[in-house]
């Protein structure tokens, strides 16, 4: 069985990610898209228990797809799905410098490890998570950059933590 990770943060997921994990779920037989939480660190706008939630919603039409959340290292949670392949998608030369950084690190630490790139479809190639952060923080209308599924939910939760 083929099985790939999509790992990020996702805070929040954008009509870019999806399209990335419906397209890997043609190619492999099962994706895990893995929520990278660090309990230690880092201040989200939403939880890990929220970009779950969302991430579900958004990809409840997707048979071969499961959602988790995970911390800690990469390589070792890619080994303990019994997956074999990451997937990421790359956008702009930014993106590559980073990827590429990373893909050579996690194979110096575990040759068996894949990683494999998909480039981001032109329509969505201006969509990031800061950019629906950044918008979000100055009550910008971000309907359009996600699924249409998630929109009330990231309005919600933000106005939950308001309160
Ligand atoms: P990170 O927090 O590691 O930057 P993200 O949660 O932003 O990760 O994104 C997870 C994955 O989705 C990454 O591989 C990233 O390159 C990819 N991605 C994000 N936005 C897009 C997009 N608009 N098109 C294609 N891939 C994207």
């Amino acid at each position: 069985m083929r099985i790939a990770i999509c790992p990020g943060s996702f805070d929040p997921v954008t009509n870019g990610h999806i399209d990335i994990f419906k397209r890997a779920s043609l190619m492999f037989d099962e994706v895990i898209v893995g929520v990278f939480f660090n309990p230690n660190k880092g201040n989200p706008m939403f939880t890990v228990e929220q970009r779950v939630a969302m991430l579900k919603e958004a990809t409840k039409d997707i048979p071969n797809i499961r959602i988790e959340a995970f911390s800690g290292l990469l390589n070792e949670y890619v080994k303990n799905e019994g997956a074999q392949v990451i997937v990421r998608g790359l956008r702009t030369l930014s993106d590559f410098e980073y990827e590429f950084q990373r893909a050579l690190l996690i194979k110096k630490i575990d040759e068996s490890i894949e990683t494999v790139f998909m480039m981001t479809s032109v329509e969505h190639s201006y969509l990031s998570s800061s950019g629906m952060r950044e918008l979000l923080n100055f009550g910008g209308d971000i309907a359009q950059f996600v699924p249409c599924s998630v929109k009330k939910m990231i309005y919600t939760y933000l106005n939950d933590k308001k309160q």
